[in-house]
């Protein structure tokens, strides 16, 4: 194995998807699929989500919505939230891609290009509540409502949903940005019909604060067992996937790897356990195409080593290492390079 190896169980991301769904119930899960699957290959990760029954899929744009469709199928729900050129609009809307709105503009051009292809919109509403990324201010919100509203009057859109996104950086706040969403949710009932689905939680919170969760959750991280960074473990969670880079020379005692540095793997994790065939052992040293490992026992060429993984090698998991460098598990998993072969193991 010259080339390093992301080993993704599929059997894992089963059982996590069955524990975050018993979690958040009856809350729905929206699994989000932004940044290619947090690294892990988008069209496996849908096709088997879809086949375990999730469906309803986050997708942030619009191209790797189309990607979501393709696999899915026609029944899958999915939502894109990024704001889009009016040509990745057409596309969404051809395909039935729910799109979610944070701006006035951004609405007023949906609805030019519903009425210009002839075919009904579907709409989340996005207010701020407290972020300021991208979501109608209060001030501005009766008037979004409003034109929303008559645009569904004319057929050419239909308002599917409210949400919004939280910091989940504390309980205060969060309840804050709750009581904001939900005056949202009292003015869109006051002007119609109240939407079918409401969504404002990721995943720390829809795990641990359940009187946040709307009727959806959107939840990547821990779907994927990536916990947050200076979080505690999950019941039922575990990471899905596993760096595995092999021994390519033996050098004083030392296991020379081939994963470096323009594979992905920050240099600044060096100091880190790995897992070996005999345990944990030092990650000494990241160079740009090898690294190199505190030896073992026995130790040979095409011997495995394990950055990171479920722990099973004495290796930690990428949350573990993230923390070591002050940032978050799914930073080190999307920032493997293309080099780093995926592999679904079922
Ligand atoms: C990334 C993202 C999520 C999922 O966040 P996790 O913490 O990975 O569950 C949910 N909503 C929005 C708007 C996001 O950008």
């Amino acid at each position: 194995m010259s080339r390093p190896e992301l080993r993704i169980s599929a059997p894992l991301l089963r059982r996590n998807l069955a524990a975050v769904r018993e979690r958040i119930a009856p809350s729905t899960l929206m699994l989000v699929v932004k940044d290619d699957a947090y690294g892990h290959g988008l069209p496996w990760v849908v096709e088997t989500a879809d086949a375990a029954g999730v469906e309803w899929f986050g997708s942030y744009d619009v191209r790797s919505a189309l990607d979501v469709r393709r696999v899915a199928g026609g029944v899958a729900r999915v939502f894109a939230w990024a704001t889009s050129t009016d040509a990745e609009i057409d596309d969404a809307l051809v395909q039935s891609i729910d799109l979610g709105v944070g701006t006035a503009e951004y609405l007023r051009r949906i609805i030019a290009r519903a009425a210009a292809l002839g075919v009904v919109a579907r709409v989340h509403l996005k207010i701020d509540t407290g972020l300021h990324r991208n979501g109608v201010l209060r001030e501005d919100w009766d008037g979004v409502v409003a034109d929303a509203r008559a645009a569904e009057r004319a057929g050419l859109l239909e308002l599917v949903g409210v949400w919004s996104h939280i910091a989940e950086a504390s309980d205060a706040e969060d309840d804050e940005a709750q009581a904001a969403f939900l005056d949202a949710v009292r003015v869109v009932g006051e002007s119609g019909p109240i939407p079918a689905v409401q969504h404002l939680t990721a995943s720390a919170a829809s795990w641990w604060r359940p009187e946040l969760r709307g009727t959806l959750s959107r939840i990547g991280a821990f779907c994927y067992g990536v916990r947050s960074a200076d979080g505690p473990e999950l019941d039922g969670i575990r990471p899905i996937a596993a760096l595995v880079a092999s021994v390519s020379a033996v050098s004083e005692g030392d296991a020379v790897i081939g994963i470096g540095s323009f594979d992905g793997l920050p240099s600044t994790i060096a100091g880190a356990p790995v897992g070996t065939p005999e345990g944990a052992r030092e990650l000494r040293r990241i160079d740009h195409t090898t690294s190199v490992v505190q030896g073992w026992p026995g130790m040979a060429i095409g011997d495995e080593v394990h950055l990171f993984g479920a722990g099973d090698h004495g290796e930690v998991s990428a949350t573990t290492l993230a923390e070591r460098i002050d940032t978050v598990g799914e930073e080190i998993l999307t920032r493997l390079s293309v080099r780093v072969r995926r592999v679904v193991v079922d």
